[in-house]
């Protein structure tokens, strides 16, 4: 009996839905009818799989359909669940006025189609780390070699931002971005460009472990296509994008930043991966360059520190504004400092509450008063600062201010802002205590229950996120609602007084002490209840009986009705007022928008600069000196994660120092290409990893792990150390190597910083040899980058004159110095020394730890017979 709906003739209703359906073809589509979302036939069988729900059926006329259906509230749980197992979710909501109910079938329209780079607020947007929805823009006509634009944007803190790539670098770029969703311009694949680009998608589609989930889109207006630049032609992409997923609340306009690549140091998605800055190569937080420094207290600080971590800047003024503001964290506000930060920690996401705001979300008086929060606590952040400031030259002097920290501290405070009045007139708007004590649903429902009959809880769920003030002063007037609105809060307490007097009245007049008035799906009615005995209600004729169950009657009594009528539309004509004047004091605040935003930003900076005041002190770092020479100078610098590890187990670091002079500094003795060798396990990569993890932390603006540094701004880093697990199937480690090599050569500069570790393993000996050498030849005299050498070729020395008398060597190419870790080793046991020292060391000990790691002592003598004889035949490598 259950006949498909193919087969009979649909409901309304049913046409409705599978109109939305056919529309959205690829989404699963929730639609909602009166407090539930539902979801009909195959989705619905969908629905319930991947909630792990039950499936229910729903009667459409005589037929029944399968049916998935929850409560309202639940929405934004199931609909992140549906999203991270890879669906996108339309949203179908009723529209229909308050006050005007029409008869027959309610309107419904699509409110919004969610995606996994279009959260808003749902569950699955992390606090901490962006959510980036990505659309990539070329010209009309576009070949290979041309710039492609690249825009994206954190729908749930308008984080916005353009890019320019290439075709070579946009792997690296969109995995420095880290979308959760790629938008691709149909259009697109006319191109040859574009199709490459789609090639390149398509290829990290497939690719285990990424979350890019892409888009094709056909929603751009010709005209943009047009678009005199590409970055243009992205963001047009991007906000056509976000108009047909957010329809009904689109996202308020916001100003992109462009990411210059001349002042961020650039680094490819190798880079970032060997270096860990952002996760470990476990995956994860936990041993990440990230994770160290990390004390942030507020979301936004923590968006803004992995923001630093992986674009530090090249720019010197920004770099000592960001230094003065950590310096100054550490020493004239270094008292303050656990209080800002306590206040920080107390404060909502104001960016995500602006974005709410803006979207038009329910959590809207919430919101506001988090803002609020904010705001207020602007001037308890600013009373702190302003008497931390010092009064004069000698108090300056005693508490170690500079002008430069003064200077950059002032214009934080200025960025903070203030809004005393707009902050007043949410405080005097808002019922914040009606708000907390209404927390709880239950609370609530019990409330309302004691009010009128039965309510919904979504009905006092809406009462809770407008609790507005009545009678309340804006500014120094009257809020322009506040009279009506009080109006109507009396004529509602006349109302229910005399609601109560009617159900004395009819109790006495029908003898029926037991009899109250309530409302039952909408219907008023009087109920009376029969074990009380014999009431006088069923000898009034003129009373309907409205139903019977067991003992309990209930009748219409029009006096009731009527009176109930004008409750109901009553509480219609507040809610109403109440969401015009929640909208009107929601457009106050985006008339701040800009400002608001700024604010943000000023709170996320002071958190940034005292989380690495914070950091500093605790692990006993310096502040670098920054400079745009080629320079690079650190005394017993640390890897700041593996000392982090060690200390954990009471071992401590072995610090190392470094020094590099470059020819362009006219330096009498140039050193800016250290070949390191030495056994495996005593400290190679660590040390070329902290190198580039103290230069990244340098202009990041932080304090650095040393005891003492000077660093010539990197433009570029490029780091090719340690274990790479990164696979490709389709190349072998060899040819992935030689092309990343090929890379480094082609783009590093004089600024760049490279680290290159056994390159040229994974061939014959003679030809990783050659390789080596070469690439050694071009960092030196045509890169002429800042270069770190690890190698187990220990022939290079030979090669290039190394002399152990005079370790710099007067070899043929100026600048190169060789430098070396050490193992001792004694019958028993093993040391390493991880301390790097001048010279060239020709063990790289790789039978020593053949032997640690257990090869059979057979396979151990004979490597040792082979490995002399090769030594006496002289063809060492
Ligand atoms: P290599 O690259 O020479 O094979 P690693 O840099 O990977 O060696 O170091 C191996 C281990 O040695 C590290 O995991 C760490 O525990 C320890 N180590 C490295 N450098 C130091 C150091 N400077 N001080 C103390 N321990 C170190």
């Amino acid at each position: 009996e259950e006949m498909s709906y193919r087969q009979r003739r649909l409901t309304d209703l049913e046409k409705q839905i599978k109109g939305f359906t056919e529309q959205y073809p690829d989404a699963l589509v929730l639609t909602q009818v009166g407090s539930f979302y539902e979801a009909y036939w195959e989705q619905a069988k969908l629905v319930t799989k991947l909630l792990g729900m039950r499936l229910t059926s729903k009667s459409f006329g005589n037929a029944k359909a399968p049916m998935a259906g929850f409560p309202l509230t639940q929405m934004t749980k199931h609909a992140s669940t549906l999203v991270q197992q890879g669906h996108k979710v339309v949203i179908v909501d009723e529209y229909q006025d308050l006050l005007r109910q029409k008869k027959g079938l309610i309107e419904r329209r699509v409110s919004r189609v969610i995606t996994p780079g279009t959260g808003v607020d749902e569950a699955f947007v992390k606090i901490e780390s962006p959510n980036f929805v990505l659309a990539l823009g070329v010209v009309d006509g576009s070949s290979e070699g041309e710039t492609i634009g690249m825009a994206y944007r954190d729908v749930s803190t308008g984080a916005s931002f353009t890019r320019t790539s290439t075709l070579a670098t946009l792997r690296d770029n969109i995995l420095l971005v880290q979308p959760k969703e790629i938008v691709v311009d149909e259009q697109l694949g006319g191109t040859v460009l574009g199709k490459q680009i789609s090639e390149l998608l398509e290829g990290e589609r497939m690719r285990e472990g990424t979350m890019i989930s892409t888009t094709s889109t056909d929603a751009i207006p010709s005209s943009s296509r047009k678009a005199p630049s590409v970055t243009q032609t992205a963001e047009s992409v991007l906000l056509a994008y976000l108009a047909r997923t957010l329809v009904s609340n689109p996202p308020p306009r916001t100003k992109s930043t462009y990411v210059d690549p001349a002042s961020v140091m650039q680094m490819d998605a190798v880079t970032l991966q060997s270096l860990e800055i952002r996760e470990s190569l476990r995956g994860g937080l936990r041993g990440s360059l990230f994770g160290t420094v990390k004390r942030t207290v507020t979301p936004g600080g923590t968006r803004l520190l992995a923001d630093r971590l992986c674009n530090p800047s090249t720019d010197l003024p920004t770099i000592y504004q960001r230094q003065a503001l950590a310096q100054a964290g550490l020493g004239g506000l270094s008292v303050a400092r656990p209080y800002i930060r306590g206040v920080l920690r107390s404060l909502d996401d104001t960016p995500r509450l602006l974005q709410r705001l803006a979207m038009n979300r329910a959590s809207a008086a919430n919101d506001l008063c988090g803002l609020k929060r904010t705001m207020r606590a602007l001037d308890t952040i600013k009373l702190e600062i302003s008497r931390a400031l010092p009064k004069s030259a000698a108090d300056a002097e005693a508490n170690g201010w500079t002008v430069a920290q003064i200077r950059a501290i002032r214009e934080l405070v200025e960025k903070l802002g203030q809004y005393p009045v707009l902050a007043g007139e949410i405080e005097a708007a808002i019922d914040e205590e009606a708000l907390t004590k209404l927390e709880d649903a239950q609370e609530l429902k019990a409330a309302e229950l004691a009010e009128l009959g039965e309510t919904l809880v979504a009905k006092a769920e809406e009462k809770r996120k407008k609790a507005l003030k009545r009678g309340q002063l804006w500014g120094n007037e009257e809020a322009w609602y506040s009279a009506k609105l009080q109006d109507l809060h009396d004529k509602l307490q006349r109302l229910r007084l005399a609601a109560t007097d009617l159900q004395c009245d009819l109790q006495e007049r029908y003898h029926a002490p037991q009899l109250f008035l309530r409302d039952y799906k909408n219907t008023p009615t009087v109920r009376a209840d029969m074990k009380d005995g014999w009431t006088k209600l069923d000898e009034d004729k003129r009373l309907a009986i409205f139903s019977r169950t067991g003992k309990t009657r209930d009748y219409i009594v029009s006096d009731w009705s009527t009176l109930y009528k004008e409750i109901e539309s009553t509480q219609s004509k507040i809610r109403r007022l109440e969401t015009d004047a929640t909208q009107v004091l929601i457009a106050r605040v985006l008339e701040h928008f800009d400002d608001l935003t700024a604010t943000g930003d000023a709170l996320a900076e002071l958190d940034v600069a005292l989380g690495f005041a914070e950091v500093a002190e605790e692990l006993d770092w310096v502040k670098p000196e920054v400079d745009d020479s080629r320079t690079l100078e650190i005394v017993n610098g640390r890897h700041p994660t593996v000392e982090a590890a060690l200390a954990a187990q009471n071992r401590a670091f072995h610090a190392n120092s470094l020094t590099m002079r470059h020819p362009d500094d006219a330096a009498e003795q140039p050193s800016f290409i250290h070949v390191l060798t030495g056994p495996n396990m005593a400290g190679k990569s660590t040390f070329l990893r902290q190198t580039a993890l103290i230069a990244i932390l340098a202009q990041s603006g932080s304090y650095v792990p040393a005891e003492s540094a000077r660093i010539g701004v990197f433009d570029r880093i490029f780091s090719r150390v340690g274990a790479r697990d990164e696979l490709d199937r389709d190349r072998s480690t060899f040819m992935i190597e030689m092309d990343e090599a090929t890379s480094i050569l082609e783009m590093a500069t004089a600024r760049s910083l490279v680290l290159l570790d056994e390159l040229g393993r994974g061939t014959s000996p003679i030809d990783g040899l050659a390789i080596a050498y070469a690439a050694l030849e071009h960092l030196t005299h045509v890169n002429r980058s800042r270069t770190l050498f690890a190698t187990h070729y220990h022939r290079l020395g030979q090669l290039l004159g190394y002399e152990e008398e005079n370790p710099r060597g007067k070899g043929p190419w100026e600048g190169v110095e060789f430098w070396c870790t050490d193992l001792e080793e004694s019958e028993e046991s093993v040391r390493y020394l991880h301390a790097i020292r001048r010279g060239l060391n020709s063990d790289s000990a790789g039978l020593v730890v053949a032997r640690l790691a257990g090869m059979p002592a057979r396979a151990i003598l004979e490597a040792r017979r082979i490995r002399d004889m090769l030594l006496v035949d002289g063809q060492v490598y």
